[in-house]
């Protein structure tokens, strides 16, 4: 036998099978996507001096992607890259990085989003990144959630108007398709980034008297600046506002929430995902999709969905910022416990076209070296493995968004 060639069977399998991309942003509109430091893109943290740019380029990631884009497209080095980004333009770039990851469907978070100035860095739309493959959205709450806050201080509207409007921007038996064709299949939260994952509930007084006060103190005289929302009891209350409403559907749309690392903005100590577990039990019939393999909280990720019928996890960013070891560790602390059929491929692929390539690639080796050390120990048949990893890649995410 034969386990050689299993290996070999397994990684063939793997890299030819077409993905869908979960969880994963528009990308960074021309001149801007060629205008920011390489670097830039594999690293949370915020480049502010030249010494902490110097630093990130030490890290595996950096190393790692930098050969890995070399060898794309034939370049010797970084200057290079840059060089032949901008001659080859956004589109051809885009065109040749989501065929090499073979996306079949991505599924867009389009509210992510830079601010200079109070002016967003033009992105491209969800229109356009249908040219390369398959295109749904998903909508971020608290982007809903300030929006509809402008608009009621505008229209000089009460709490109860604000609860009607609101509804009418979440509940998916009125939004279901909008202005661009592109179908909305769930919502996504950032809640993390606001007050961390331990989501409470307010009573309508509470949540009434906040709203008043919001309006007063919080929302910005001029419309021209940009208003970023930090009142935890909105946030909170909009949440479960918004899976009140989609629980009362016979197929309540998914809710992605952000889990575990990420930028300097949150406090990672409140990005474990257990503390997710009284939201969790309130809304059973929500499917609840941990963002990012929660990492560090990846085996705690895992207990969730071994013990919560509702409870699924993808392994965006932890694939493909880790080491090589990392994500391999991750991945593997994940499935301890975690039922095949919760977990998503993801990329959380932003800005440029490379960070869909990279993951794509990433996320397949280590799914194959992962499930090949499972063969190998006699847990699963080189069969079992080919249908788990056809069933993280792409027939999980079918099965749940309904696609
Ligand atoms: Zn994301």
């Amino acid at each position: 036998m034969n386990q050689i060639d299993d290996n070999e069977l397994l990684k063939q399998y793997i890299e030819d099978l077409d993905i869908i991309d979960h969880h994963c942003h528009n990308l960074l509109d021309e001149p801007k996507c060629f205008k920011y430091p390489f670097v830039s893109f594999f690293t949370e943290g915020d480049l502010n001096t030249e010494k902490f740019i110097q630093q990130s380029k030490s890290t595996l990631i950096y190393h790692r992607s930098i050969k890995e884009i070399c060898q794309l497209y034939g370049c010797k080095n970084p200057d290079e890259i840059e060089k032949f980004r901008e001659t080859e333009g956004l589109e051809q770039l885009t065109y040749r990085c989501f065929k090499e990851a073979k996306l079949e469907t991505i599924i867009l978070d389009y509210s992510f989003k830079i601010y200079h100035d109070n002016l967003s860095i033009p992105m491209k739309d969800n229109k356009w990144h249908s040219k390369f493959s398959k295109v749904y959205k998903i909508l971020r709450l608290e982007t809903v959630l300030e929006d509809s806050l402008v608009e009621a201080k505008s229209r000089d509207m009460t709490f109860q108007m604000w609860l009607d409007y609101a509804r009418t921007l979440v509940d998916p038996t009125q939004f279901q398709m909008d202005s661009d064709g592109i179908p909305t299949i769930g919502y996504k939260s950032i809640v993390a980034y606001r007050s961390g994952l331990s989501i409470k509930e307010y009573s309508t007084e509470q949540v009434a008297t906040e709203f008043d006060r919001v309006l007063r103190e919080d929302l910005p005289k001029s419309s021209s600046i940009h208003y970023r929302v930090t009142s935890e009891i909105l946030i909170h209350f909009f949440i479960h506002f918004t899976m009140e409403i989609s629980s009362r559907l016979d197929k309540p749309l998914p809710l992605q929430i952000h889990t575990g690392y990420g930028d300097p903005d949150l406090s990672l100590e409140k990005c474990n995902p257990l503390l997710l577990k009284p939201f969790i039990i309130k809304f059973p019939k929500v499917p609840i999709v941990l963002l990012h393999c929660s990492y560090p909280f990846c085996r705690e990720a895992g207990f969730l969905c071994w013990v919560y019928s509702n409870v699924y996890i993808d392994i965006g960013l932890a694939i493909p910022f880790l080491s090589v070891e990392g994500m391999k560790n991750s991945f593997s602390a994940l499935i301890e416990l975690c039922p095949i059929d919760k977990i998503f491929y993801s990329s959380d692929a932003h800005h440029i076209p490379e960070t869909y390539y990279l993951s794509s690639k990433w996320a397949r080796y280590v799914v194959h070296h992962v499930l090949a050390k499972s063969i190998k120990s006699n847990e699963i048949t080189l069969e079992e493995a080919k249908k788990f990893a056809e069933k993280i890649f792409r027939n999980n995410c079918l099965d749940i968004y309904n696609i």
